[in-house]
């Protein structure tokens, strides 16, 4: 059994309650440890511990504060396969991506924003016939940060670095799905002698630990990223105390895939925007639209590929389709897979439960799904899954292409498929979207504005953009020409 404690003021400890949450592992479905029921008053510790430590973190030359976080950054670095088994364990998806993804990603976004604090610069405004306007950018002093079970460290850290880059000092609360390398990285603040109070981890359920963070009346900002509901949730508690937020919420995804594009490359990278991390990616392509003359040739294709995923045990080197994060999860995908049925969809491939047998027979596994002959206005493709399940559709022109992937609340990611260069621009363009890939998927530069549009969020994280969200701009008007 794993018991992992919170770590607030530079000092590890239980939650003030002395409560535990059981942490289940999902490929075995068996609870393999317990993290600390943490409510108000351990929120409250941390606030008073990050706002002890603001003065000395925010007074730091950018040098000084880059070298502490490149310290954690290699921090990691050390210990990257621990990391990497334990995010398998506690997540289920496959070791090898956490290994080449998730955990040099987290070290990744330790290392950019470390760098960006060294970058970072303000504005100024000639004013003529009156002189010069400055903007001052000071930190906003002790921000909340609260992320998702999908990418654990991976989004854990890329809120954190941002903040602490800028001079702020932070509460942070992971999922309490996928708490293990959040506990981890306070081993690694703690080891490395990272400045006590700068950088607190406390761990709990949403409705009270992370409640706590939207109520706290001394937290200046939240960097949320989860589901477009809890996101709503802490806009309605946070917004009437005028608390900045960034939320990056939920999203239905399309894939435009028009008949000239590169099929080869376009179905190779469809069936990993699919399925990559078992489809729990917010930038998964979950409904794939395809030109009609290409829709037969595609839909054999990928049916033939995704059908021949080998969905296996998360710590097999050679698996690439682990288990989904928990029970609870697994029956709400497998609900929406009933679901299709009902609203007339037909199961092309896969569409159920996986037993593994042995230790793994209770894991929480799902095949890779593929289902068509659903309208775009259906449950099925309105509602955010988040798991192993697609729909195929067809569209005859760019106008209906866009009209169906436009269809939904959501606006967070899209992917075009195509060799015509002036298609691409205007369906970029048109796209209800805030990141389009075209003829790629999931290719990263951290310097780009990251979030979406319509239900998928507010505000934007990435490069400059998050480094200005963590701070207020001041102008400072001063006259000198009269
Ligand atoms: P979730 O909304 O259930 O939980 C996210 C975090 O919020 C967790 O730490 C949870 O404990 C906390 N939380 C829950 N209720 C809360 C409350 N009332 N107040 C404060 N905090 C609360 O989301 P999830 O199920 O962990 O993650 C999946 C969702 O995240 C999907 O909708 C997915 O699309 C979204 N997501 C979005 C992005 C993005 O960048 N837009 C990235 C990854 C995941």
């Amino acid at each position: 059994m794993k018991r992992i404690r919170n770590y607030i003021g530079g000092t590890f400890a239980d939650a003030a309650s002395g409560g535990w949450i059981p942490n289940v592992q999902p490929a075995t479905g068996k609870v393999y440890g317990d993290i600390p029921d943490s409510g108000a008053e351990d929120i409250d510790r941390a606030v008073e511990a990050a706002k002890a430590a603001l003065d000395e973190w925010s007074r730091l030359r950018p040098e000084e504060r880059f070298r502490h976080m490149m310290n954690v950054a290699e921090g990691i670095r050390t210990r990257l396969e621990e990391f990497a088994q334990a995010e398998s364990v506690d997540n289920g998806k496959p070791v090898r991506l956490a290994r080449g993804v998730d955990i040099p990603r987290a070290v990744q976004n330790f290392e950019f924003y470390a760098s960006a604090a060294l970058h970072f610069g303000s504005e100024s405004h000639y004013t003529e016939n009156l002189g010069i306007n400055y903007t001052l950018r000071r930190p906003l002093g002790v921000v909340g940060c609260i992320s998702p079970w999908n990418l654990p460290l991976y989004l854990f850290t890329w809120k954190i670095a941002p903040a602490l880059a800028t001079g702020n000092t932070v509460v942070a609360k992971p999922s309490e799905i996928t708490p293990m390398t959040a506990y981890l990285l306070s081993e690694v603040l703690d080891e490395v002698g990272f400045p006590k109070g700068v950088l607190n981890v406390v761990h709990g359920l949403g409705a009270s630990a992370g409640d706590a963070i939207s109520h706290h009346p001394d937290i200046a900002a939240i960097s949320f990223t989860g589901g477009t509901e809890t996101g709503k949730r802490i806009l309605s508690v946070a917004g009437p105390q005028l608390k900045k937020l960034s939320l990056e919420l939920g999203g239905k995804n399309p894939n435009l895939i028009f008949a000239d594009c590169d099929f080869d490359a376009m179905l190779r990278t469809t069936v990993r925007s699919s399925f990559e991390n078992q489809g729990q990616i917010c930038l998964c392509g979950s409904r794939i639209l395809v030109e009609s003359s290409l829709y037969d040739q595609f839909k054999e294709a990928f049916v033939e590929k995704a059908s021949r995923m080998k969905v296996g045990d998360p710590s097999d080197e050679n698996t690439r389709t682990g288990a989904v994060v928990s029970q609870a999860h697994m029956e709400k995908v497998l609900g929406y897979i009933e679901l299709a049925k009902r609203e007339g969809g037909k199961i092309l491939c896969g569409g159920e439960r996986v037993r593994l047998g042995g230790e793994l027979e209770n894991g929480f596994f799902i095949q890779p799904t593929v289902i068509e002959g659903l309208g775009q206005n259906c449950r099925t493709n309105q509602e955010e899954i988040f798991g192993p399940v697609v729909t195929l559709d067809r569209f005859d022109s760019e106008e209906e292409a866009l009209e169906k992937a436009n269809s939904t609340e959501y606006g967070l990611s899209a992917t075009v498929w195509t060799r015509d260069l002036a298609r691409a621009h205007r369906v970029a363009e048109r796209v209800e979207a805030g990141i389009v890939w075209v003829n790629t998927w999931l290719a990263r530069d951290l310097r780009t504005p990251f979030g979406g549009m319509k239900n998928s969020g507010m505000g934007r994280e990435g490069g400059f953009e998050a480094m200005r969200f963590f701070t207020e701009p001041k102008n400072v008007c001063i006259q000198y020409d009269v």
